[in-house]
């Protein structure tokens, strides 16, 4: 449908009060009517534009559903409530966003109609070039165990999908319930003005759809896509951290036409491990030791967070609080080769039981002591 700026044929801002556009219609059409100007056909042209215009403006319902859809919108039998729906729909699926204003990236309301009303040949609507977009990327969150971020996780998660509904390709529209439209017998196009003239344009009756008194599709009740919950296994790498985004290709929302898939994005979460601490991609843990062991020294397997156990040479004399670093037992690294290291800090722990027995044996280790153990506490 060719578009048309009916505020310039009447020389008057979009923001015109009513008064105002009648009076510069009865202005215009005063100087341009045909009983004033016999034989001019410029005159005549100009006539049917300001009687076009105002025959829209001048009536508060017509203009408003201008403002907002253009020439589709002024046209009789526009259905306001299912177009709205319909670019909604249409903006959400090309974008991948909530509903907003505007038409998507499309001039005007027509292009969105054509696109959506498309392929539907044995009606014989229009035939335009197909629209293509790429489906939504989808995201959503897991969060996860530090041990499983460690060692990476196999699981699965439950997303919602939503794809074009299959019982109305995405038109939004019950179609089989719908008569052929009567003034354009389904063509979607009517043939306007007589001889060398004449054109096409959208049928005013409806409104191009070639159907009539289309009611929303009973699946999707008009929103064009239904949605769906499914299960997906889907592979954590060893590796993440909270933030990370775990890519699933090509299961994000179904692609419009020909258009790709696009992308599911797992939000990871690693859950704070109570004995383990994450920095980058280091690994830190205590090690506790007896007194034995920290005094003379000792050779101790630990397991680690990786599931291996390693053999760890605690040297003789080993305080509290000394670290001892295992290489290559930390995080694996999500980018590029190799882990980090596993930092182990020695936490002398004394008999829990023993009696005097202990304390007499704590009492000779007294002796051993070369200094105050508190004199490096100067404030
Ligand atoms: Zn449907
Ligand atoms: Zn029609």
């Amino acid at each position: 449908m060719e578009e048309k700026d009916l505020y310039a044929a009447l020389g008057v801002d979009r923001k015109a009060s009513a008064d105002e556009i009648r009076k510069a219609y009865r202005k215009l059409a005063r100087k341009h009517h045909p009983d004033v100007n016999p034989g001019n056909q410029d005159a005549e042209n100009r006539f049917k534009e300001i009687s076009e215009a105002h025959e829209i403006l001048g009536d508060p319902d017509k203009r408003k559903l201008y403002d907002e859809f253009g020439m589709a919108g002024a046209q009789s039998g526009f259905d306001a409530e299912q177009a709205r729906a319909a670019r909604d729909a249409y903006a959400w699926r090309a974008t991948g966003s909530e509903p907003r204003g505007g038409f998507g990236g499309y001039e005007n309301f027509e292009d969105i109609f054509g696109d959506i009303f498309s392929g539907r040949g044995s009606h014989g609507a229009r035939s335009r070039t197909g629209v293509r977009a790429a489906g939504e990327d989808l995201e959503t969150e897991l969060e996860i165990d530090l041990l499983d971020a460690v060692r990476g996780l196999a699981t699965e998660i439950g997303i919602d999908r939503r794809e074009v509904c299959a019982t109305c390709t995405g038109s939004g529209l019950d179609l089989s319930s719908a008569p052929i439209c009567s003034q354009c017998g389904g063509q979607g196009r009517v043939r306007v003005g007589e001889g060398p003239v004449a054109f096409m344009r959208t049928c005013p009756r409806c409104g191009g759809q070639g159907r009539e008194g289309t009611k929303p599709c009973p699946t999707c009740s008009g929103a064009g896509q239904t949605s769906r919950r499914e299960r997906l296994s889907v592979k954590i790498p060893p590796g993440v951290d909270t933030g990370s985004r775990v890519r699933v290709s090509g299961k994000g929302g179904a692609g419009i036409g020909n258009g790709a898939p696009g992308d599911l994005f797992i939000r990871v979460v690693v859950r704070p491990h109570r004995l383990i601490e994450r920095r980058g991609d280091d690994l830190h843990l205590d090690l506790p030791v007896t007194v034995v062991e920290a005094v003379s020294g000792a050779s101790i397997d630990v397991p680690t967070p990786d599931g291996a156990k390693v053999r760890v040479r605690v040297p003789p004399r080993t305080q509290s609080g000394k670290q001892l670093r295992v290489r290559g037992h930390g995080m694996p690294r999500l980018k590029g080769d190799g882990r980090g290291d596993l930092y182990l800090r020695v936490v002398v722990h004394i008999p829990e039981d023993g009696g005097e027995e202990v304390e007499r044996a704590a009492a000779e280790m007294s002796a051993g002591y070369k200094s105050d153990p508190r004199s490096s506490m100067r404030f």
